[in-house]
């Protein structure tokens, strides 16, 4: 059989989409692109629903502070000015605002200066360090350890706990400190979730934003590389691989885990279900981790009226099981090391790149995706 392809690239996610574009474009490659999934796209991929982009696999809001990465996928597609403002409900009905700010430090304690709230956080890290100290402890070992000394126990005990157990469905002191170190605390009243400089959503969708990107490539939905391995092998000179890497090797030392989404998204017949585009329920009683309001993505201010429906999603997290979507990366002691054995096997391949968040076994966000892809070809 002939070699037609450069490049064979298995998923149309984000990582396998952006490396097509500018294998394509930059490197003048031929790339094929397959996808298991009967649309391109990966967990990016929107239905539109009455007019709205309905995230399928859940909300994904672009941010960077890196200008070159920002100009990359601006220059597929305009971005809109979203800015990701999240709330909180706990189970008594009160609503705080998030990341952790000073208008979250007044919701909890009354306090309306930074430097009241700071003496209260400082006082309560520092007890959370005395007791790490007390057993000999410098760093911390787990996230419960982790989130007692960034924030303190009072929000740790509102805020984090019940939520990130339902989220991960694990113990916090079982979970990598990491998880939480992406969580910002700020001391001015400043509800945008993230420090980056630029944020936003695909002017008309991140369906656009695909599309663009697989511009100058052939791409064959509905079809499982698995399913006919020896084949796809041999039409390409090149792999880049972004499905699950334990998949990959055929599981020969063991199973990686991952957390899983179940997406319940219903459609309103009613404008404006919760007024913001995330809102998180953060106690244990409620089963799903929060609901989208896909609306408020796209549409500001009145401009939510103009479409007298709405579509909201319920996020309800599970453990992975064969046939479902794989959504997190379980980086857990046990985890890591599995992944490492298969990394070194994956190191030694010369005609096959790993990438993305299945295949390097690796939480990212877009933004990191999209550098690391550029990094590639720079
Ligand atoms: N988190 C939390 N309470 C919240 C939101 C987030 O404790 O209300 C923690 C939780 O451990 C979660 C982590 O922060 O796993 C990252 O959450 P984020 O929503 O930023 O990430 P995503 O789940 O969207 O990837």
């Amino acid at each position: 059989m002939a070699i037609y392809y450069d490049y064979l690239i298995v998923g149309s996610g984000l990582f396998g989409s952006a490396y097509a574009y500018l294998a394509t474009k930059k490197a003048g490659k031929k790339c094929l692109v397959i996808d298991k999934r009967p649309h391109p796209g990966g967990n990016l991929y929107c239905e539109n629903i009455d007019g709205i982009n309905v995230h399928k696999y859940g909300a994904h809001i672009f941010h960077t502070s890196e200008k070159k990465v920002w100009d990359f996928v601006n220059n597929i597609v305009p971005f809109n000015r979203f800015t990701n403002r999240p709330i909180a409900i706990t189970d008594d009905g009160k609503i705080y605002n998030l990341p952790f700010n000073m208008n979250t430090f007044y919701q909890l304690w009354g306090v309306a200066r930074p430097e009241e709230a700071l003496s209260i956080i400082e006082e309560q890290r520092k007890d959370a360090k005395n007791l790490l100290l007390k057993s000999g402890i410098d760093e911390p070992r787990n996230l419960e350890e982790q989130a007692l000394l960034l924030v303190g126990k009072d929000i740790y005990e509102t805020l984090i706990k019940e939520y990130t157990e339902k989220q991960w469905g694990r113990s916090c002191v079982k979970l990598p400190p990491f998880i939480i170190k992406r969580l910002p605390v700020r001391f001015t009243f400043d509800n945008n979730y993230f420090n980056d400089k630029y944020q936003g959503i695909p002017i008309g969708g991140y369906n656009r934003l695909i599309s663009g990107l697989l511009d100058g490539s052939d791409v064959k939905v509905d079809c499982n590389f698995f399913d006919n391995r020896n084949y796809w092998e041999k039409i390409a000179k090149n792999i880049v691989f972004t499905g699950k890497i334990d998949e990959f090797y055929e599981y020969k030392f063991g199973k990686l885990e991952y957390r899983t989404l179940r997406f319940e998204t219903e459609i309103l017949n009613h404008p404006n279900y919760q007024g913001n585009a995330v809102v998180n329920y953060s106690s244990l009683k409620k089963p799903f981790t929060r609901i989208i309001e896909h609306k408020h993505f796209e549409f500001f201010g009145n401009e939510i009226y103009d479409i007298s429906k709405t579509v909201i999603s319920r996020e309800y997290p599970s453990e992975y099981k064969e046939g479902l979507e794989p959504f997190y990366p379980i980086n857990d002691e046990k985890n890591e090391m599995l992944y490492q054995k298969y990394k070194l096997l994956a190191d030694q391949e010369e005609k096959v790149i790993f990438g993305g968040r299945l295949a390097e076994y690796k939480y990212y966000d877009m933004a990191p995706l999209i550098s690391k892809v550029l990094s590639l070809f720079s």
